[in-house]
């Protein structure tokens, strides 16, 4: 048992003695607790404790080894070892499944008002950029702000009712329990908010799991979550991590048997181990985004929206766009608006090759770390050419082979294909995109050949005459998520994909019409 559990079993037998402590049903274990103490005398409260233990066969030395369990962590909800750290939020869990909507509902505001108080956003937003070398400070001011304030809370678990002759029945959206969430390195505080606030709001507790290089800003920020919930009264140790985050760590969570869900935000790797661990999993996977404009497309804007949406943080979100595909009647002009809004145009032949040897790893078989999330200026200033001021791409003609159009490189890089028509940009965007089904993004006015793009490409994201990261709130309608889950299915994910449906029935009563 745990202090709630005491707490409540401490009011309900006192109303059995015809004693209601003072105020409604508390939000937390230690007001409860107070309110009692407050009320009654110690050794009628001794006398009700000790019958309930005994009631629910409990002895008092259990419990004081249970509250007491020694797990060493050395900032709240920071652990030495990642098995203390599932034990612990495996109580929390306990705890947390007394508490009520209420009271989860207050603990998720809370963490929304962390991450927009903007002396913690400018902290977390300048370190992660800091501490990864990777992504825009700007740029994450608003990733990270869209995760507190548009990842969906308590709202997204709708009920479910079925009444008739033979009653009531619900289906209910429950906990998992403790969940194990392994977070990547190109939005590090981004994961960690938006699956704190969707994974609490679904009564679960979360273990995170984050990306080493990423570890100094991925603590803090849980860091600063476990304050605001300790200041709200939450039940301690609801949202942690390891103080050393490594591979061996994120084993040793996926194997962990109390951990009953997995949350793999990250690249091919990651993604199957979770998918093959044996335990519910949802893996949020690499893309290739490819972005067609054909001929109908107010080009324009296209170009604009292009530039915008490559180079969001360095073109480090998964779902930015990677390889344009144009139909040839309207590339030039596509490419002059493109310059206008901020593109510099690669054409010599001998710097692309330089390009390529720099921002390429030794196997070519996918991008050098180190150029991953460079800003465009950085990256041409490493083939020696000073990039003009307002630079945010570097564009490239090449043709669909080439490394820079099969690899997700994950830099403002954007490599551009001209095709003949809108049916042949349709064809190579679905063949470069992978089958990785992650994002696509069109400009067309042309409803027919839009809706044919969307059915063919089965991106779990298609954005259309808009910047890719309209796709995730950002500009455009609809909530934010970082973990975006292709693979396992449930998409762009929310508090209803951290839960698990559960039916309750009441036989031949309650249903009234
Ligand atoms: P990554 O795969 O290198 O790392 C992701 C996480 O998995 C990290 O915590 C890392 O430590 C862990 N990890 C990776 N391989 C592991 C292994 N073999 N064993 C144990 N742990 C392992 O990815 P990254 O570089 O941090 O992020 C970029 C990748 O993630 C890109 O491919 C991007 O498209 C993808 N991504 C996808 C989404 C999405 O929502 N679908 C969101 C962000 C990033």
């Amino acid at each position: 048992m745990n202090d709630v559990e005491i707490s409540q079993a401490v009011s309900a037998v006192l109303s059995k003695y015809g004693v209601q402590p003072e105020q409604e049903k508390s939000t937390t274990n230690s007001v409860v607790t107070a309110t009692v103490k407050e009320t009654f005398p110690a050794n009628l409260i001794n006398q009700v404790v000790e019958s309930c233990l005994a009631e629910k066969n409990v002895s008092a030395s259990q419990l004081v080894t249970e509250s007491k369990q020694n797990h060493v962590q050395s900032v709240k909800g920071i652990f030495s070892s990642m098995n203390d750290a599932v034990e612990a939020a495996w109580v929390a869990q306990r705890q947390y499944s007394l508490c009520s909507m209420k009271d989860r509902a207050n603990f998720i505001a809370g963490i929304r008002e962390v991450f927009q108080t903007e002396t913690i956003l400018a902290e977390i937003s300048k370190l992660a950029v800091e501490e990864t070398g990777m992504g825009c400070y700007e740029h994450k001011l608003i990733k990270n702000r869209v995760a507190a304030t548009k990842s969906p809370g308590i709202e997204d678990l709708a009920t479910q009712a079925l009444s008739g002759d033979q009653g009531l029945t619900l289906i209910e959206l429950s906990a998992y329990g403790v969940i194990g969430s392994i977070t990547p390195t190109t939005n590090p505080t981004e994961t960690i908010i938006c699956n704190s606030i969707g994974m609490l709001a679904a009564g679960n507790s979360v273990v995170f799991s984050p990306h080493p290089r990423s570890r100094k800003v991925s603590l803090l920020a849980v860091k600063y979550i476990n304050e605001k919930l300790a200041e709200l009264g939450a039940p301690d140790n609801l949202v942690v991590t390891v103080d050393q985050p490594s591979i061996e760590n994120t084993n040793a969570l996926m194997v962990h048997p109390k951990v009953r869900m997995l949350v793999a935000t990250g690249g091919p790797s990651i993604v199957r181990s979770v998918m093959s661990s044996g335990k519910k999993a949802i893996g949020a996977g690499a893309g290739n985004p490819p972005v067609v404009v054909d001929e109908t497309a107010d080009i324009e804007k296209a170009a604009k929206d292009i530039v915008n949406g490559c180079s969001f943080d360095n073109n480090l979100p998964c779902i930015a766009e990677k390889e344009l595909i144009v139909v040839n009647t309207v590339a030039d002009c596509l490419v002059r608006h493109m310059q206008n809004n901020g593109a510099y145009l690669l054409s010599e032949q001998t710097k692309i090759q330089l390009l390529q040897n720099v921002v390429l790893n030794d196997k070519k078989s996918g991008p050098n770390t180190g150029c991953v999330g460079k800003s465009a200026v950085y990256l041409l200033e490493k083939i020696g050419i000073s990039a003009p001021n307002g630079t945010k791409i570097i564009l490239v003609e090449t043709d669909k082979k080439h490394s820079f159009v099969q690899h997700e490189l994950m830099m403002p890089i954007l490599p551009l294909i001209r095709v003949d028509n809108v049916d042949e940009a349709i064809d190579l965007a679905v063949e470069v995109e992978h089958g990785n089904r992650h994002t696509a993004i069109m400009h067309s006015t042309n409803v027919e050949k839009l809706t044919k793009m969307a059915k063919l490409i089965q991106t779990t994201i298609f954005v259309k005459n808009g910047p890719s990261y309209a796709g995730i709130g950002v500009g455009g309608e609809g909530f934010a998520t970082f973990t975006i889950a292709g693979p396992t299915g449930e998409g762009l994910t929310s508090a209803r994909s951290f839960a698990r449906q559960r039916r309750c029935t009441m036989v031949e009563s309650l249903n009234i019409r």
